[in-house]
This record gives structure tokens, sequence and C-alpha cells, in this order.
């Protein structure tokens, strides 16, 4: 298989004959041959790089083979150079050797000792471009490889960190090289499980499949996956390689699941709570009503009785507010315009605007405001923040509704920003705003905002906080004009 390596060769030889006789026994091995009559000619040459190998007369009447040598080096590294030399001049082929040169052949020419000597080369030739290639196709890869890949000495000290590496962590090899990758990397508090691996294959025995979050240089944390083998020699001495898969959306993603499954047990649990305890209040209700009636010459008992039934409202609230959150949201679209439903909830709370005034601002100018939706659930959405927002604000709270057209997932939609003149929330409120049950109210079920959500999602829309720093509360409502 190697002597089929076709090799770029550039004969020096002042002798036309030998060089002639040269070049057709190349050739005829398959060689691509170039001439050269001097040292200086082939010094002037500009394709050094192109050239696999030298055949150098070692008597040039420019220069002997030894002193050439060097030169020919440092312009084609990789070439190797066989010497042609006479039986009266071994003394000066042992010393072209020394300067580098591969082999040497004796003059005059034999076409086996040329042939056996090429064959030599070209073996050598074809080992280097294989290491070359695997070299480069395994540099390739390290570089590909979407995970973390260390090598460090046993005691820890890192020697390599792959590009991927350098990213996820934000260290850069040349700045944390020989630094202990235990440190560098463990998380404070799970140390050891970095230190576990280190003496797991020192004893021998390739790690698989341990987790083990690492600390990146901006101080966030990130859950991995690792695998390791010990590497016997690796630049002259044991080392350790492991491959670190980043799971960390993985992991966030499986609790997100078990969270969710919790909360529809829970939902499940409190729908049927909130069902039973209707019944029990209806009973409670009668009972009360009853009661006013006994004692209405009581003062003191009625006044009992109207805290008995703020109270027994406030429970009845809660409970609608549960089934309606847990309850499968069902539309019943029809060609609406939405400002029509934002009119109807602000109308909605005129008892509520009686004690707080409101006022409300509409900026609709030239918006088309049709769409395909649940009237009465939209009205349920805007009710549930123009509530939140006369309840926050100091009266008279200004409400601004504004309207635009957008795009959602390429379909035409309808953005409706819904925004106060109150205290607005900060970014841990913020954060909650949206999760079930959270309130900082007294009386709050904590579940208006969700409930608002759900019935936005249900019309295949979205329903965010506005993200800007102004003071005041705003929400964002994205709504297709068609059903998705
Ligand atoms: P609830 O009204 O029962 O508290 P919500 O889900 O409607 O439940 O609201 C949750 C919380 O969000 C409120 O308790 C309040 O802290 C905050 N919030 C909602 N809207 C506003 C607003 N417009 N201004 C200030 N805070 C608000």
């Amino acid at each position: 298989m190697t002597d089929r390596v076709a090799l770029n060769v550039l004969v020096i030889e002042d002798d036309a004959d030998a060089r002639a006789n040269l070049r057709d026994l190349l050739e005829l091995e398959g060689h691509r041959v170039e001439l050269a009559a001097s040292a200086a000619e082939a010094l002037a040459r500009s394709d050094w790089e192109t050239l696999d190998l030298v055949i150098l007369d070692r008597q040039l009447p420019d220069g002997r083979a030894e002193q050439l040598l060097p030169r020919l080096h440092a312009r084609a590294p990789a070439a190797a150079v066989i010497i042609v030399t006479g039986y009266s001049d071994l003394q000066g082929a042992i010393a072209a050797l020394r300067e580098g040169a591969s082999d040497y052949i004796l003059k005059p020419l034999h076409f086996d000792a040329l042939r056996a000597s090429l064959l030599r080369v070209a073996e050598r030739r074809a080992l280097t471009r294989a290491k070359e290639r695997s070299e480069t196709a395994l540099r390739q890869l390290l570089e590909a490889a979407e995970c973390v890949i260390l090598i460090a000495r046993e005691d820890g000290e890192l020697l390599y960190i792959s590009p991927f590496g350098e990213r996820l962590t934000g260290y850069e090899l040349e700045a944390v090289r020989g630094r202990n990758c235990v440190e560098l990397l463990g998380a404070a508090g799970s140390r050891q499980l970095l230190v576990e691996p280190f003496e797991a294959t020192a004893r021998g025995r390739p790690v698989q499949g341990f987790e083990c979050p690492i600390v990146c240089r901006d101080g966030s944390v990130r859950t991995m996956l690792w695998n390791a083998r010990r590497l016997p020699d690796h630049e002259g001495a044991p080392a350790l390689m492991m491959v670190g898969q980043d799971i960390t959306g993985l992991k966030l993603a499986q609790e997100r699941a078990v969270q969710a499954e919790r909360l529809a047990a829970i939902g499940q649990m409190v729908t049927g709570l909130a069902h039973e305890s209707r019944n029990a209040l209806q009973r409670s209700q009668a009972c009360l009503e009853m009661l006013a009636l006994k004692v209405r010459d009581c003062p003191g008992a009625l006044d009992l009785i109207a805290r008995l039934q703020a109270a027994q409202d406030h429970l009845n609230h809660l409970f609608e507010d549960v089934r309606g959150y847990a309850a499968p949201v069902r539309l019943i679209r029809s060609t609406i315009r939405v400002d029509e439903s934002w009119r109807e909830a602000w109308a909605q709370l005129e008892a509520m605007r009686r004690t707080r005034p409101g006022r409300l601002i509409e900026r609709v100018e030239g918006v088309d405001l049709v769409c395909r939706a649940d009237a009465f659930r939209l009205a349920q959405v805007f009710r549930n923040l123009f509530e939140n927002a006369l309840a926050a604000g100091r009266p008279p709270v200004t409400v601004v509704v504004e309207a635009s057209e957008a795009v959602l997932d390429g379909q035409a939609a309808v953005q409706v920003v819904v925004s106060d003149d109150g205290p607005g929330f900060d970014r841990a409120i913020r954060e909650r705003l949206f999760e079930p049950f959270f309130t900082t109210k007294t009386k709050g079920t904590g579940l208006g905002l969700p409930i608002a959500r759900r019935i936005v999602e249900a019309h295949g829309g979205t329903m965010e906080v506005a993200d800007r720093e102004s003071p005041g509360a705003a929400f964002v409502i994205t709504l297709p004009r068609e059903a998705p």
C-alpha cells in the first residue's frame, strides 16, 4: 500500500546524466520529480511546502550536503532527505545523517537500492500523513463536541479544557492551565463529588454517568453528567479524562414536570374540596339568614352575623376562584371587538369604583380591534387586571388600555397593554405574579392573574408583565385574531 504513495521529489545533482537517470527511475515509480543542478538553484525555489523528498548529491560544486542540510530543513521541515554518495565518501554520508538526512544511497545508482530507500520514505510519509489526519480529526472532534472535555493529572492539575468547556465555564485554557480543576470548578459543598472520579480512575475503574455540578467563572452553577477514564500516558504521565454533558436544562425540565404533576394532583384535590365546601357553605348561608331573622332585635348579634356573612362571602369568592382556575377553559368564540370586552369589565366594577374611583383611558386609534374570541372570558381577564389596578393605586387610579396590531407565531394578532399609575411591583413580586395563590392582599386568593393567563393562553395568546422601568404596573396581552 505504501509503495503507492506518490511523492513530490526534488533531485539536486550537478551531473546531468545522473540527474536524468534519477528522474527516469523516480517517474517510473510514479513520483513527481523536479530537478536542480546546484545548491543555489535549489535554494532559489519557492515551492518547499509541497516537497516530500529531496535527493541530494553529497558533493555539489557550490556546497556539501552537510552544509546544505540545515537550510533545506529550515525550508521544508517535513521533507525527507536522501544523500547520494560514492564508496569513498562514507564518512561524509555519516556526517550528513548526523545533520538529519534520512538515508543514503551509493553511486553508481542501483535501482533496487533506490527503490528500497524510497519505500522507507514513502512508508514514513504515509505514517506521518495518517497521524496528521487522525490528529486533525481528533482536534475537529474536540472542537465540535457539545460537551466539556477536561484532561487533568491525577493530582487535579488541569492540562486541557475543550472549546465547548471554555465557552460554558467562561475559563480559557491558557488562563487556567495548571490550576487544580477541583478547586477551579467544584461547587462549594460538592467538591468531594469531583474528587471521587480521580480516586476511582486512579484505581483503574472508569466512572460513568455521575452527576456533579460545576461553578462557572460568572458564578452560575451548571449540573453536569460526567464520564471519566484514566489515560495511562498523556504527554509522558498518567492523566484523567473527564467528559461532561450539561444537563442543567434537562434537570430543570424534570423538576418542572414533577412540580406540574404535584400541582395537578393538588389542583384535583382542591377542586373537590371547593365543590364539597360549596354545599356546606350553602347550608351555613341558609342558617345565617334564619338566625338574622331570629335576632333582628339584637344589634350586637346582628353585627356578629354581618361579620360572619363577610367571612362567608370571602370563602365563597375563594372557592369560586379555585374552581375557575382548576376547571378546563372552554371557549365560546364569536367575532367580537376587544374594546367591548374591556368596557364590559370596567362596567362590572362600578360598585368597587364607588369606594375606589378610577378612570379608564383608551388609546386605540386606527387599530383593528376585531378578533375571534370568547367575549365573556376576555371580560374576566380585563376585570382581574382592572380590579388589581384599582386596589393597588391611590384613588383616583388611572388605567390606560393601549392597543396595537401585532404578529404572534406568524399570525396576525391584537396586542393590548393595560397599565396603571399605582405603585407597581418590585422584581421579587414580578417573578411570582402568575404563580397560583401568590397574593400580597389580606383577602386575595392569588388566582386572578393565573386565571387571566390561562384564559388568554386558551385563546392561543400570551400574557406577560411588561418589561419596563416605569412606575405602575403594566401587563401585555397578545391575542391572535383567528383561532389557532
Ligand atoms: P390577588 O388579586 O388575589 O392577590 P392576583 O393573581 O390577581 O391575585 O394578583 C397577585 C398579586 O399581584 C397581587 O396580590 C399584587 O401583589 C400583585 N399585583 C397584581 N396586579 C397589580 C397591580 N396592578 N399593581 C400592583 N400590584 C399588582
